[in-house]
């Protein structure tokens, strides 16, 4: 018979049956159980501090290219928070800079907002917006009402109509942050209109021919600025949930 190891301590189980246990199909010695535990746990809270950290710093570096950075002070230290007392809040650091600008504009937000058995990335109550921040540009393409956006869009016009499912892709933000807002009202108004016109649809050609024209609006946005107001850091605070 083999010797047997514990995967913790590294130290032979002299009897696997009354010394041994199991952890995730790993052999342990029945006393190495907790610590193994509380090892990974630490190893994984280590690994998602960090892995927020990057996100952060990423997404000041990329606010810095353009904008004074000492602008967004108050905004980075309540997404710095926020991320850090729960890791599955932000997935990306354009995420955490989506959530700096909404900030910094007073809209109230709420990150990863369950809506049926999904989660949109920011709920923007005020603007009747669910908001994705789409990374690739395969998914920016399919603009068109996916079964995930109607069931999203459906379960949000239940008792108030006029809520649209509003993409933003990464790059446009990393290029200018200051450009989210605008965005997301210029292309909340022309999904309106094209509803309007079609009978509360979005027509099947939607996704073709939107691109393009998503693109142009983007383009535009590029006139609109908003001078930046101060603000309490309370009140910043309160915005966002
Ligand atoms: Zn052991």
């Amino acid at each position: 018979m083999s010797t047997n190891y514990c995967w913790y301590c590294k130290k032979e189980v002299k009897n696997a049956l009354s010394e041994g246990t199991d952890y995730h199909g790993f052999l342990v010695h029945r006393k190495c159980l907790e610590p193994c535990k509380e090892y990974e746990n630490d190893l994984y809270d280590e690994y998602n501090r960090n892995r927020m950290e990057i996100f952060w710093n990423k997404a000041l570096r990329s606010i810095k290219k353009k904008y004074n950075i000492n602008m967004y002070f108050e905004e980075a230290q309540i997404v710095y928070d926020k991320a850090m007392s729960d890791y599955k809040k932000f997935q990306s650091s354009q995420e955490m800079m989506a959530a700096m600008e909404l900030i910094r504009k007073r809209i109230h937000t709420k990150v990863q907002y369950p809506i049926l058995n999904y989660k949109v990335d920011f709920l923007l109550p005020e603007l009747k917006v669910a908001l994705e921040i789409d990374g690739g540009l395969h998914k920016f393409q399919i603009v068109k009402d996916s079964a995930r956006e109607i069931a999203i869009m459906n379960e949000l016009n239940k008792e108030d109509t006029g809520w649209e499912v509003i993409r933003i892709p990464t790059n446009m933000m990393e290029k200018d942050i200051q450009k989210l807002v605008p965005a997301i009202k210029m292309l909340y108004k022309k999904r309106q209109e094209t509803r309007r016109k079609n009978g509360g649809f979005l027509p099947t050609n939607w996704s073709r021919t939107n691109r393009d024209m998503q693109l142009e609006i983007l383009k535009e946005v590029d006139k609109t600025t908003d001078s930046y107001k101060g603000l309490l850091t309370d009140e910043k605070n309160q915005q966002l949930h």
